[in-house]
């Protein structure tokens, strides 16, 4: 779903199919609709990512209109985009570097947002393949699913578009690790594997709807590129994620190290784990645990901060 002037847009493939409803052929893939009386009454606006029911259809003119909107499985704000069910977070693994320590940030910013979420360590045409390998490996051991790719020679797009299918994804991570490419590859690789002319990518991309007949706002609409059965949101995520949302008390829970050393290494609820007896979460030595700390320690004066404001 496009949001274009208040009117909406419909993609093939992404609403609950109507049995006996005529599926849209290549190139015709979007309605033009408008909202009820009835949703305006109940002050439900449309969102982009949002399933919804329609009516009213007319394959002539492709024109339609929306009567309602399903229950939604998650709103996310930045971009705002309904029914989110997939995370990418994009790293380079060079230029720039992968840095443990800003990547944990992310991940945790991924963790409490509740969304599924894969890494993928992009850029491995710009380093040794036992280097990259390393890193895969580190990642690994945290508790994520890493995904190896790079735009230049194309190794990891398959991967990532099999994370992505099924869902709405958005790719999220530190500006200047490849999202907009990775979009872009990912983008061109679905329409070339469907048979369809890669054009009408570029115009998904573009700022002017054909069928539309006008161009978009200039202010950038969210936009859902179709990729296989799900699709992926064209804007990068949160790419410098503040971690309000985060209480002290629930970073420990956003660690899979931890998670999985469970109820094992410590027996106390509500426990900081920075080596109070009996708590031997930091023991044996693990590798992000100086960033647990870390954050734990910018989470506890923030909350301090805002406790002595109010
Ligand atoms: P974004 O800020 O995360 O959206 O990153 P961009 O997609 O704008 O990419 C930042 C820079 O990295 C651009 O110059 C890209 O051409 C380059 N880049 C992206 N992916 C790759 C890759 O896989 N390999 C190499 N060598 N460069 C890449
Ligand atoms: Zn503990």
């Amino acid at each position: 779903l496009e949001d274009a002037a208040g009117e909406v847009a419909w993609r093939a493939g992404q609403a609950p199919q109507d049995p006996g409803m005529p599926l849209p052929g290549p190139g015709e893939d979007t309605l033009l609709c408008t909202a009820r009386g009835l949703l305006k009454k109940m002050q439900t606006r449309v969102m982009v990512g949002d399933r919804v029911h329609l009516s009213g259809i007319d394959w002539t003119s492709l024109r339609g209109s929306v009567d309602g909107v399903h229950p939604r499985s998650s709103v996310l704000h930045e971009p705002r985009v309904a029914n989110v069910s997939r995370l990418l977070l994009v790293f380079s693994l060079a230029a720039p570097p992968f840095d443990p320590g800003p990547a944990t940030r992310y991940l945790v910013a991924g963790e409490a947002a509740g969304l599924d979420l894969s890494v993928v360590l992009n850029k491995a045409d710009l380093v040794e393949a036992a280097e990259a390998q390393a890193l895969v490996d580190e990642v690994t051991s945290w508790g994520y699913n890493v995904i190896l790719a790079s735009t230049e020679t194309g190794v990891g797009l398959a991967e990532m578009a099999d994370a992505m299918a099924g869902h709405t994804a958005v790719l999220a991570g530190p500006s200047g690790g490849g999202k907009s490419s990775l979009i872009n590859a990912l983008a061109r690789r679905a329409t070339s594997a469907a048979g369809v002319d890669p054009t009408p990518v570029e115009q998904a991309v573009g700022e002017v709807s054909p069928r539309i007949g006008r161009g978009r706002h200039t202010t950038r609409n969210v936009t859902l590129l179709p990729l296989g059965a799900g699709a992926v949101v064209d804007t990068p995520g949160f790419n410098q994620p503040g971690l309000e949302g985060v209480p002290p008390d629930r970073l420990a829970s956003f660690f899979p190290e931890i998670r999985a050393r469970g109820e094992r290494a410590c027996a106390f609820a509500n426990c900081r784990h920075l080596g109070e007896p009996g708590c031997r979460v930091a023991q044996p030595p693990w590798a992000r645990y100086q960033h647990y700390v870390a954050l734990l320690e910018e989470r506890v004066a923030a909350e301090r901060e805002e406790a002595a404001r109010a």
